[in-house]
Parts: structure tokens; sequence; C-alpha cells
């Protein structure tokens, strides 16, 4: 149930639903989501939905995951991106593929630690992970070509806008309990121009770290 053919099916299911970008298909068909979630829990990771990993947090929906990497490194240098909200890890996993290096900040400690693991064992060499809140960005390796943010913010984090390369790209569900919609926000030179794309159910972004 986590054969290729398996994940074929995947791939086949998120062409039909939109997704265009041949490289994050191919990354798509080739990385082991199953090793991103618990044991108990393999056999469903080539379905397109999102699963519990712990802690009240999912791993994203596949077709999410493909949607928000699509739209973040459309038109954008790929050299360095930001990700808020490690969780299981595999977003980043992705990423890790397609840009040169990722930094990927988590609030919750076990969570990090887990997905550490996973990338050391798996040998991505390019992620770096950090414990801490992503409100506030990762500065010290400012400034990212795109950054993507993986829980809901009730307000886009100002910290995030000033993190951003001229040219860069910001992609983030915003919204709370009423609803939330993927934003994505082109910084060009010092002006901010979004865009709101579609209807998405993320976890919330807390602010502070566990
Ligand atoms: N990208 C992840 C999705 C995990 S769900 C994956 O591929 O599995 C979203 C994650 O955001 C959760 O792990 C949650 O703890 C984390 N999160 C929420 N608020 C945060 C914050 N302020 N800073 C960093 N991470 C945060």
């Amino acid at each position: 149930m986590t054969s290729q053919r398996t994940r074929d099916r995947l791939v086949t299911r998120l062409k039909e639903k939109g997704i265009n970008n041949v490289d994050v298909l191919a990354v798509i068909r080739e990385l082991p989501r199953h090793l991103f979630v618990d044991e108990a829990l393999a056999s469903r990771a080539y379905e397109d939905t999102a699963l519990p990993i712990g802690l009240g947090q999912t791993i994203s929906q596949p077709f999410i995951v493909a949607r928000m990497t699509e739209v973040l490194l459309a038109g954008i240098p790929k050299k360095s991106v930001l990700e808020v909200g490690t969780g299981s890890g595999y977003q980043a996993a992705v990423l890790s593929r397609l840009v040169d290096r990722v930094f990927s900040v988590e609030r919750i400690a076990p969570l990090l630690k887990q997905a550490r693991e996973r990338f050391y064992q798996l040998k991505f060499n390019n992620i770096k992970l950090k414990h801490s809140d992503g409100s506030w960005g990762w500065p010290e390796n400012a400034p990212y070509d795109g950054i993507i943010v993986t829980c809901a913010a009730e307000q886009v984090p100002e910290e995030l806008l000033k993190q951003l390369a001229p040219g860069g790209r910001l992609v983030i569900p915003v919204g709370g309990t009423g609803g939330q919609s993927l934003r994505v926000i082109d910084r060009n030179g010092n002006t901010f121009e979004e865009t709101e794309l579609d209807a998405v159910s993320f976890v919330p972004l807390l602010s502070g770290k566990i």
C-alpha cells in the first residue's frame, strides 16, 4: 500500500485536480510520504487527505502541498525558502528537492525533533530547522526568495514581509474560525501585491513555543 503504483495513482489524481508543475509532481511521486506519518497510518499516506501527526497537528493534504509549492515557486529565484510550521517535515522535504536551501521553524519541540530525525535518516542535507515561533520568521538567514506558512494566521505577520527578498513571494493561509483563504503576496521593491486564492482549512498559527 506504499508501493510505487499507489504513489503514481496519487500523482494522477493531483494532475486531474489541476496541478501542472511537472517538477512538483515528480517530487511527490518520488518522496516516501508514508515515512512522514505514524506507522499505523502508513497505509493511508498516499490518499489525498490530511492525516494526524500527534499533538493536535496534521500533515497537510498532498493536493494542498502541491498547490502551495507550485504557487510559491512560480517565477521566484530558487535559492532559499523559509517555511513556518515544520510539522511532519513533509512540505519541507518537497521544497528541499526544488530549491537550494530550505529553512523551517516549528513551535512544538517534539515535532521538530521527529522531523530532524527523519531528515537525517533520509539524508536531506539542505534543510535547516529551528525551534521557534515562526511569526518572527528567521531573521539570521533572511532575505528569502519564498516564504510558505503552513498554519493559518489571523493576520499576515509583519516580520515575514520584512524578510522577503525583493521579487520574492509569500504564500500564507489567512483567516480564523470563520474561514480561511490562501493568500499570495509578491514583493516588488518595497511594495506588496496581494492575491487571494482558494478557500483552505489549516490548523491555526499560535504564538510562543512549547
Ligand atoms: N508543513 C507541515 C504541516 C504541519 S501543520 C507538514 O508538512 O507536515 C502546521 C504546523 O504549524 C504545526 O506543526 C504547528 O505546530 C505549526 N505552527 C503553528 N503555529 C506556529 C508558529 N507560530 N510558529 C511555528 N510553527 C507553528
